[in-house]
C-alpha cells in the first residue's frame, strides 16, 4: 500500500533534516506518495502567506504530515505560524517521547518518559493585551470592579484558560497513549495549589478520568516539584500529562536529559470535523546558525518519522527505523556534533552521513 503524506520542509535546517528523514523512511521499504507543501518564512516570501491554504488542505486530505521547523517573519502579522496551524486543525495533543539511547552521552542510565502536553489552551491561548491599549485598560477596570484588586497600569495582560472539555480530552489521550504503549503510570502535573480554578480544574478532571483506567497507576505533582524530581530521578516517571506551558517546559527539560533537542522527536494529534489528523516534527527550531551546513542532527525528525510509520499502521517499519537509529547511536562511529562527548575528538557526522549510517543499519 502507498501512503499519501504531506511533507513540509520548513525553514533553516528544516529542508536538510526533513530530506534525511524522508530517505530513511523510504529505506524501510514503506511506499510513500509525498505531497510537498510550503509553510514558514520561505512560504511567506514566495506566496505572501506563512501558512498557505493549500498546506492546510493537504494535511486535511492526507491526514498525516511530516514537518520541519518553521520561522514566523515579524512582517507576516502572525504571532506564531505553528500555533496558527495547531489552532486551525485543533491539534490538541502534543506527544514528546524522551528516551535515552545507549551511546548518547548523559549523566543518567535510564530515561524513558512520554510528555503529553495540552496544545490549545492554558497560557498559550494567544489572548494577550498590550500595555497601555484601550482593551487592557477596560480589562483592568473590569478586574477592579469585580474583585476590588488593581492591576498596575504599566502591565500587559495574558489570559490563561483551562476548560473541563480540554482537560478531559488531553488526560484521556494520555491514558490511551499509556495503554497503546504498554505503560503503567500517568502523572498529571499542575500548579493547583495556586491556580485553583484553572489548574485545580485540570487536576480534578485528571483524578476523575483516572478512575476509568484502573489498570494504569495515577499520581500528580506540582510542576516545580516535578522539574526537580525529573532531574534527580527521571526513571521514577513514565507518562506525564500537563497543561500547555508546563508541558512545553517539561518536554524541553526531558530533551535535556536525553542528549538535547537534536535527538528529541514529537507529534501533534487532533483534527477537525471528526477526522483524526497527525503531524510529526522534531522539537527543535530552525537553528539558523547551522542552516545549509550539513551539520544539523536529523535524528529528532527521523525518530518522529518512526512514530509516523507506526501511526499509519507500518508498525514493523517504525520499529526497524527506531532500532536502526539506536544501533547507529550505540555504535558511536557516526555521531553528529551535538551528540559527541566533549572529550571525543572524532569528526562529527554530517546530516546526510547520519542518513547513510541509518540506511546501512536498515
Ligand atoms: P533552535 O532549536 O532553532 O536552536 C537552539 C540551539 O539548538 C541552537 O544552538 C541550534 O544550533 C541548536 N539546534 C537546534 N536544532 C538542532 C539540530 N537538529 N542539530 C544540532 N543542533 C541543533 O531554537 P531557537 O534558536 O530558539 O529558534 C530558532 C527559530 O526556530 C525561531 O524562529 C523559532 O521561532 C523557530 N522554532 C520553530 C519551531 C518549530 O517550527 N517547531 C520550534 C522551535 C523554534
Amino acid at each position: 500500500m502507498t501512503h499519501r503524506i504531506t511533507l513540509i520542509p520548513g525553514d533553516g535546517i528544516g529542508p536538510e533534516v526533513v530530506e534525511a528523514a524522508r530517505r530513511v523512511i523510504e529505506a524501510t521499504g514503506t511506499s510513500v506518495d509525498w505531497e510537498r507543501q510550503p509553510m514558514g518564512a520561505g512560504a511567506f516570501s514566495r506566496t505572501g502567506r506563512t501558512l498557505p491554504a493549500q498546506t492546510v488542505e493537504s494535511i486535511r486530505a492526507t491526514r498525516v504530515a511530516l514537518k520541519g521547523p518553521v520561522e514566523t517573519p515579524v512582517t507576516s502579522g502572525l504571532r506564531s505560524t505553528n500555533l496558527e496551524l495547531r489552532k486551525t486543525l485543533d491539534l490538541y495533543a502534543n506527544v514528546r517521547p524522551c528516551r535515552l539511547y545507549p551511546g548518547v552521552p548523559s549523566v543518567y542510565d535510564q530515561v524513558d518518559l512520554i510528555v503529553v502536553r495540552e496544545n490549545t489552551e492554558g497560557m498559550y491561548t494567544g489572548l494577550e493585551f498590550e500595555m497601555g491599549t484601550v482593551a487592557v485598560k477596560e480589562l483592568m477596570r473590569f478586574v477592579e470592579d469585580t474583585t476590588g484588586r488593581r492591576i498596575r497600569e504599566d502591565s500587559g495582560v495574558s489570559i490563561k484558560t483551562i476548560s473541563r472539555f480540554g482537560s478531559e480530552r488531553i488526560v484521556r489521550f494520555a491514558f490511551e497513549e499509556a495503554r497503546r504503549r504498554g505503560r503503567t503510570k500517568v502523572t498529571a502535573s499542575h500548579k493547583a495549589n495556586i491556580m485553583k480554578f484553572t489548574d485545580g480544574l485540570f487536576l480534578e478532571v485528571a483524578r476523575s478520568v483516572a478512575q476509568d483506567y484502573p489498570d494504569i497507576a495515577f499520581d500528580d505533582r506540582i510542576i516545580d516539584a516535578l522539574c526537580m524530581q525529573l532531574i534527580q530521578a527521571p526513571e521514577r516517571f513514565d507518562v506525564l500529562v500537563m497543561p500547555n506551558l508546563y508541558g512545553d517546559v517539561a518536554a524541553e527539560l526531558g530533551a535535556g536529559l536525553i542528549g538535547g533537542v537534536g535527538v528529541a522527536p514529537g507529534a501533534h494529534f487532533g483534527g477537525d470535523d471528526g477526522v483524526e489528523l497527525a503531524l510529526f516534527e522534531a522539537t527543535h527550531g530552525t537553528a539558523p546558525d547551522l542552516a545549509g551546513t550539513n551539520q544539523a542532527n536529523p535524528l529528532g525528525v527521523m525518530l518522529s518519522g518512526a512514530m509516523l510509520l507506526r501511526h499509519v499502521g507500518e508498525l514493523d517499519a517504525g520499529d526497524r527505523l527506531e532500532a536502526a537509529i539506536a544501533a547507529v547511536l550505540a555504535d558511536g562511529t557516526h555521531l553528529p556534533g551535538d551528540l559527541r562527548a566533549p572529550d571525543d575528538d572524532r569528526a562529527p557526522a554530517g546530516t546526510f552521513q547520519m542518513a547513510d549510517a541509518v540506511i546501512a543499519q536498515l
